[in-house]
């Protein structure tokens, strides 16, 4: 039986003012950021918000959307107390953006249509129940900017419905556009066992609990059908608590709701030079960036994409390879990732950013700490916060070549290993790492161990 699922998300988009009026996106107490167009007095008139179409544009392009140059909105229209004005404005005819894909496990999901749409007001329950007698209405959000974006049904799994939701995480965060922290991503889930009737669970909170909304509901239609019933087509709600989902309403279509063209917004056009424009503030996405990181640097693909996965390591790397593209590479593919790895810790777990790493790259750079004792801070700075240089110069662990004389410490070394040496010079590598390794321990890493190799093959 295979499973069929399609996923509407929507998005807060990360502008200061909302879709349609200057009141602001964020405010602190209930229905204080609000105004007569928000709250649907009669005779205002919404003006579009330059700023949310441009986002939901950079979206559409990273989504390889094809761009709509003219594009209009329309008025949904349903009675419920947290939509002022009976309609909600939102695209209907003409999106965005649509045709676009995604690529997850090497395959293509398709894009339908990326649209802005405003948000309606939020409904508190009181004390969180949805049985008490009375609901309050907040209109803070009634007109927060929305981008839409619609797939196909093309993903095959609660899994890779996550890895989907994870990857468009990853997209918005490098562009720039998503609200995270003040909002949570919501999705409307569809999901269909093949042959039978599509049912759509809605309004899921958060990526987890969308993985985990598919999954009931893929276990329930597949036990309904199991056991010889026939699912019906409907809408339903997750429940987060008992991880189940239960029937809200059958289900109605997207005609039914009447659109009708909105005659208080002007058509917008995007101009070659606008679309350009919006085209060149798109940055370089997470797999171009993962092939530059190969081809440029050297990194193994497995190294450069899970750099490129996350916005801050990349931003790392990118600040060291600066500095030193060679130390950089062995500090973060192979020390970083490592220690990251050992303690099981992303990398928003711990402190470690740009400028305390570049810190490091620079001093390795200066033959001002040796490659263990950098590996040593580095674990410091991960595990519990402590920045490289405060930890190396409180342990006395930086290298002063001015009052260590390296070389009579090696040519003493030499003078007690004369067989190890002569083995060095009849091209054994290992006897000259031994004597690298007994310098090293003798000037307690204090010195740096090109400059002891490099003394050895002078001597
Ligand atoms: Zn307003």
């Amino acid at each position: 039986m295979k499973t069929i699922i399609g996923l509407e998300i929507h998005v807060q988009l990360d502008t200061k003012s909302k879709l349609f009026c200057g009141c602001s996106t964020s405010a602190d107490s209930p229905n204080t950021s609000v105004c007569p167009i928000c709250l649907g007095m009669p005779g205002s008139k919404p003006v579009l918000n330059k700023k949310a179409v441009e986002y939901a544009l950079m979206v559409a392009s990273a989504l390889n959307c094809k761009i709509n140059r003219k594009f209009f909105f329309s008025r949904k229209t349903y009675f419920y107390p947290d939509l002022a004005k009976n309609f909600q404005i939102t695209q209907y005819e003409i999106p965005v953006g649509e045709k676009g894909f995604l690529e997850i496990d090497g395959k293509k999901i398709r894009i339908t249509r990326v649209h802005l749409e405003e948000d309606p007001a939020s409904l508190v329950h009181e004390s969180g129940m949805v049985s008490s007698n009375y609901s309050l209405v907040d209109y803070n959000r009634s007109g927060i900017p929305l981008a839409e974006i619609v797939t196909e049904p093309d993903i095959e799994s609660p899994e890779q419905a996550r890895k989907f939701l994870d990857k468009l995480l990853l997209i918005l965060n490098y562009l720039g556009v998503y609200a995270h922290g003040r909002s949570v991503l919501k999705a409307d889930c569809n999901l269909s066992i093949k042959g039978s009737e599509r049912v759509e669970v809605k309004n899921v909170s958060g990526f987890k609990a969308v993985e985990d909304a598919l999954k009931a509901e893929e276990e329930r239609q597949r036990s309904v059908i199991e056991s010889g019933g026939k699912v019906e087509l409907e809408t339903r709600a997750f429940d987060d608590v008992s991880l189940t989902t239960y029937t809200l309403r059958k289900k109605e279509t997207e005609a039914d709701y009447g659109y009708i063209f909105d005659a208080d917004l002007v058509e917008t056009n995007v101009s070659n030079e606008w679309l350009a424009k919006i085209k060149a503030s798109v940055p370089e996405l997470p797999e171009e960036k993962a092939k530059r990181f190969v081809k440029q640097f050297g990194l193994t693909e497995y190294d450069a994409s899970v750099i490129a996965s996350s916005k801050g390591l990349s931003d790392i790397f990118e600040g060291c390879v600066k500095s030193d593209s060679k130390i950089a590479v062995r500090l973060i593919s192979r020390e970083l990732l490592g220690i990251l790895n050992y303690n099981k810790l992303s990398l928003d777990q711990t402190s470690v950013d740009a400028k305390g790493m570049v810190a490091l790259v620079e001093l390795l750079k200066a033959g001002k700490v040796s490659d263990k004792n950098a590996k040593d801070s580095l674990i410091k700075y991960v595990v519990e916060g402590i920045l490289p240089v405060d930890y190396l110069g409180k342990n006395n662990l930086f290298i002063d070549s001015s009052s260590v004389d390296a070389e009579s410490v090696v040519k003493a070394i030499i003078e007690k290993n004369k067989n190890v040496f002569d083995e060095f010079k009849g091209g054994n590598k290992k006897s000259l790492n031994f004597l690298i390794g007994l310098a090293m321990r003798e000037l307690k890493g204090k010195a740096d161990a090109r400059k002891i190799q490099g003394i050895i093959e002078k001597l």
